[in-house]
């Protein structure tokens, strides 16, 4: 798809399935699986779309989804499904390869958003293990996640990964940003509290059109419904309060709203049907 001057893709990463319990709070499963259907562990199915935007000066890949760095064990726990490596799809989709991306952007360091900034390394020393798998890239994070990922809270504790950021900072490729920044013109990252109090989400202006990703906010479709709030939040009051922001603006100005962990169509732009909210795929 173009944007003017841009040009922009959606790159999806693996799939994973989490307990859907925790995905919609306090909605009831028979209300919930009637959208996600469960599987015998009660998890429901969710992907992983990272965007890739290219502009006349830089290729960028927003988020990297969840790594190739699982072991059997923990790819049986999170049902994590891989039919090709990140890279492919990138050289499939976009047409280049993790050595001509220029800017990696995390919306925040949770391991199913920033599992692919590195890869396994030749060798088990502190700096051989993993390695940044945009080589000539620089990564883009805020300093406020940053610091919260390295003393985490025991309720987000099991989502941070050292082995995603700290090799860029070895690397001298990892910069810390402020709460709020432009990384080209017309991108920028917003914090939003609600899932996280740092998480970020992000919006591009280009060509009279507006693409806004949600992050984890409002990480499917199906939590367009002001109430369906992931019982990972640390702050669903908030989620709740930016939904209610947000969602009459993306759906009024027409906005490309991409849902990060959608299965189906994470592009999508929203319309208003009898007073319900509902997504038009793109
Ligand atoms: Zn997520």
């Amino acid at each position: 798809m173009r944007l003017s001057d841009y040009r922009v893709e959606v790159i999806p990463d693996a799939e994973l399935k989490l307990d859907g319990g925790a995905m919609f709070g306090v909605v009831p499963r028979v209300v919930w699986e009637r959208e996600c259907p469960a599987d015998s562990s009660n998890r429901i199915r969710m992907a992983m779309n990272c965007v890739f935007i290219e502009t006349p000066s830089d290729r960028i890949l927003i988020e990297t989804g969840i790594g190739e760095k699982w072991s059997p064990r923990q790819i049986e726990m999170y049902g994590i499904e891989r039919t090709r490596p990140l890279a492919d799809s990138l050289r499939e989709i976009a047409g280049c390869g993790p050595e001509d991306i220029t800017i990696v952007v995390n919306t925040h360091l949770h391991f199913d958003h920033a599992g692919g900034n590195t890869v396994p390394g030749p060798g088990s020393g502190p700096n051989e293990a993993f390695l940044p798998q945009f080589p000539n890239a620089r990564y883009l994070v805020s300093k406020s996640e940053l610091d919260h990922a390295e003393a985490p809270h025991e309720r987000d504790r099991a989502s941070y990964l050292a082995e995603n950021w700290r090799p860029m900072i070895a690397s001298g490729q990892l910069e810390m940003m402020p709460d709020d920044y432009e990384v080209v013109p017309g991108l920028r990252l917003m914090t939003e509290r609600g899932h996280s109090e740092t998480m970020q989400t992000w919006r591009l202006d280009r060509g009279g059109e507006t693409m806004y990703g949600f992050a984890d906010l409002i990480p499917m479709k199906a939590h367009l419904r002001l109430p369906w709030i992931a019982g990972f939040d640390l702050y669903p009051v908030e989620t709740l309060e930016f939904k209610r922001r947000i969602l009459p603006l993306a759906a009024a100005e027409n906005w490309l709203c991409l849902f990060y962990h959608d299965i189906k169509t994470p592009l999508c732009r929203l319309t208003v049907v009898q007073d319900k909210m509902e997504a038009i795929p793109v």
